[in-house]
């Protein structure tokens, strides 16, 4: 699955997912590789227990800005 550009030069991620403020989801451009940013801020594999994590936390922090925005 793993495209030759990344095999030699390693995986190009672009931004494809902002979930909060300080995690994002990055897809690689070649390979559609996917990571997330873990709670340590390090990039981790982006597997199905992460997104639905994540899901939640972009439901949570939508509440959250909507509610600052309304005040
Ligand atoms: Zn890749």
């Amino acid at each position: 699955m793993k495209s030759v550009h990344c095999t030699i030069y390693g995986h190009d991620y672009v931004l494809s997912k902002d979930v909060t403020e300080h995690v994002k989801e990055y897809t690689c451009k070649h390979c559609q590789h996917q990571v997330t940013t873990s709670s340590n801020g390090q990039l981790t594999i982006l597997n199905d227990k992460r997104k639905e994590i994540n899901n939640t936390l972009q439901r949570m922090y939508r509440v959250k800005k909507e509610r600052k925005l309304a005040f």
